[in-house]
C-alpha cells in the first residue's frame, strides 16, 4: 500500500524490493460480449461490410458528436483517404507535426502530396501554430494536427491560420477517441477526423479506422474511395470513382461495438489515473509536468507523457527507465523519434527504385535540413506510459507514484553504480 515504501529503500534495480510487485491490467480488455457479438456473426453467415458496421459507424460518429462515419482498414488509409476526399493532389504541400506516427506524415506521400514538418509546442506535444504559420507557402493546402496522446491540439488557432490561409484541416485524431474540447468531439473541430483501432490503440479490433465528419458530400466521396468507387445507389459493377478497397468485416464491426460499450468508462478510468499522477508528481523538480488541458472536461490518455530533467536528475532517461522497470513500471521512452529522421524522408527513400513516384523526388526537398528543435528536445527527454496501465486501480496509481518518488529519491546511488 502506498506509504508502506519510503523512498530511501534500496532501489529494485540494486537488490531492493520492487515497489509495484502486481500485474498491470492487460491489454486488449475484452469479454463475453466480444465473444458473443463474434460467435453471432459467425453463425449468421453475414460476415462481410453490413448492419453491424453501419451501426458501429452511427454509433462511434454520435459519440464523438459528428453526423457521418466511414470505416476503412486502419488508421493510415483513413488519412489517405481523408486527403483525397478533400481535394488534396500531387505536389501539394501539407503541414504536419514530426511527433507523432509515421502514417501522418507518409499518408500525404502516399497520394503524392509533400509533407512540411512544423514543429510542436513544448507544453502539449501537440502542433504549433506558429511554426506552422511559418511553414505555410504558396502549395500549402492542408494542415494534419494530431491529438497527441489524447490532448486536443489548439484548434481555435490552427482553424484560425487555415482559413486565413485556405487551408483544409484533417485531425489526426488517432489518440482522442473521446476526448472533448469545449463539449466537441475530436475530429469534429476541423473538415474531418481520423482515427485508428489498431491493437495498441485505446479502442480496437486488431485492426480498423475511420473518418467522421459532418460534411454529407465529403462522407459519400470517402464511402466511395473505400469501396471501389461505387456510389450511393450506383450499379454493383459501375465504379464511378477511382477508389480501393478498404472496407471492414462484421467481425471488427461486432467487437469494435463491444469495445465502444467499454470506452466512456475506460476513458473515465485512465482519466482519474491521469489526475491523480499530475498530483503526485507535481513537486519533483527533475520531473517536467505537461501544462494542464483547460476546456477538456473529457480527456482520452493513449499515454500519460512527462518529461525528465536529465540534469536536476543527475542520471539518463535510460538509467532512470531501467530503474523504472525494475520497480515493476513499464514506463517508456516512447516510439517516437523526429519523423524525418526517419529513412523514409532522411534517405529519401520516396522515388524509385522505392516504390511511388512523388514529386517529392524531383522538387528539392531535402529532409535532412529539416529541424524542428522542440520536437528533438521531446524526444531526448519524454517519458510514456502506456494506456493499460492507466486503467489500474487507485491503489496501483499510488504505488506507481512512489515507485517515480523512490527511483528519483535514489538516483545518486543509481548514478554510482552504472
Ligand atoms: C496509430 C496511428 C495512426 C495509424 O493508424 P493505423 O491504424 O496503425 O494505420 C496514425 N496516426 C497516429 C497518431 C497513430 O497513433
Amino acid at each position: 500500500m502506498p506509504g508502506q515504501f519510503s523512498s530511501s529503500d534500496r532501489p529494485a534495480l540494486l537488490g531492493g524490493k520492487a515497489v509495484c510487485d502486481f500485474p498491470w491490467p492487460v491489454w486488449p480488455v475484452h469479454d463475453q460480449t466480444e465473444e458473443s457479438q463474434l460467435l453471432e456473426v459467425l453463425r449468421s453467415g453475414q460476415w462481410w461490410y453490413g448492419e453491424k458496421v453501419r451501426r458501429f459507424e452511427r454509433e462511434f460518429a454520435a459519440f464523438q458528436g459528428a453526423a457521418y462515419g466511414v470505416t476503412c482498414t486502419n488508421g493510415t488509409t483513413a488519412i489517405e483517404m481523408g486527403l483525397r476526399a478533400l481535394g488534396i493532389v500531387a505536389g501539394d504541400e501539407v503541414i504536419v507535426p514530426p511527433y507523432t506516427f509515421i502514417a501522418t506524415a507518409t499518408a500525404a506521400v502516399t497520394i503524392g502530396a509533400v509533407p512540411v514538418f512544423a514543429d510542436i509546442d513544448p507544453e502539449t506535444l501537440c502542433l504549433d501554430p506558429d511554426d506552422a504559420t511559418r511553414k505555410i507557402s504558396s502549395r500549402s493546402r492542408a494542415i494534419i494536427p494530431v491529438h497527441v496522446a489524447g490532448r486536443i491540439a489548439d484548434m481555435a488557432r490552427i482553424n484560425e491560420l487555415a482559413e486565413a490561409h485556405n487551408l483544409t484541416v484533417l485531425e489526426d485524431a488517432a489518440h482522442a477517441w473521446g476526448s472533448q474540447y469545449d463539449g466537441r468531439g475530436a475530429g469534429t473541430l476541423g473538415r474531418c477526423g481520423t482515427f485508428s483501432f489498431q491493437v495498441s490503440k485505446n479502442i480496437t479490433a486488431g485492426e480498423g479506422g475511420i473518418l467522421i465528419t459532418d460534411d454529407k458530400d465529403l462522407a459519400d466521396l470517402c464511402r466511395s474511395f473505400s469501396h471501389c468507387g461505387r456510389t450511393e445507389g450506383s450499379e454493383w459493377y459501375d465504379h464511378y470513382n477511382l477508389g480501393s478497397n478498404l472496407r471492414i468485416t462484421e467481425f471488427q464491426a461486432a467487437i469494435l461495438l463491444a469495445q465502444l460499450a467499454r470506452l466512456e468508462e475506460q476513458v473515465a478510468r485512465r482519466q482519474l489515473s491521469a489526475a491523480l499522477l499530475d498530483e503526485t508528481l507535481s513537486n519533483i523538480p527533475a520531473i517536467r509536468q505537461l501544462a494542464p488541458a483547460p476546456g477538456m472536461a473529457r480527456r482520452s490518455y493513449h499515454m500519460y507523457i512527462f518529461r525528465l530533467n536529465q540534469t536536476e536528475l543527475g542520471i539518463s532517461r535510460g538509467r532512470f527507465l531501467e530503474a523504472l522497470h525494475a520497480e515493476g513500471v513499464p514506463a517508456s521512452e516512447g516510439w517516437y523519434r523526429p519523423l524525418y529522421r526517419n529513412g523514409v524522408f532522411a534517405d529519401a527513400h520516396i522515388g524509385p527504385p522505392h516504390g511511388i513516384r512523388s514529386p517529392l523526388a524531383g522538387m528539392g526537398v531535402d529532409y535532412r535540413d529539416v529541424s524542428c528543435p522542440v520536437c528533438e528536445e521531446v524526444c531526448s527527454d519524454a517519458v510514456w506510459i502506456p494506456h493499460n496501465v492507466l486503467l489500474a486501480d487507485e491503489p496501483q496509481i499510488l504505488r506507481l507514484a512512489e515507485a517515480i518518488r523512490k527511483v528519483v529519491a535514489n538516483a545518486p546511488a543509481l548514478r554510482q553504480s552504472t
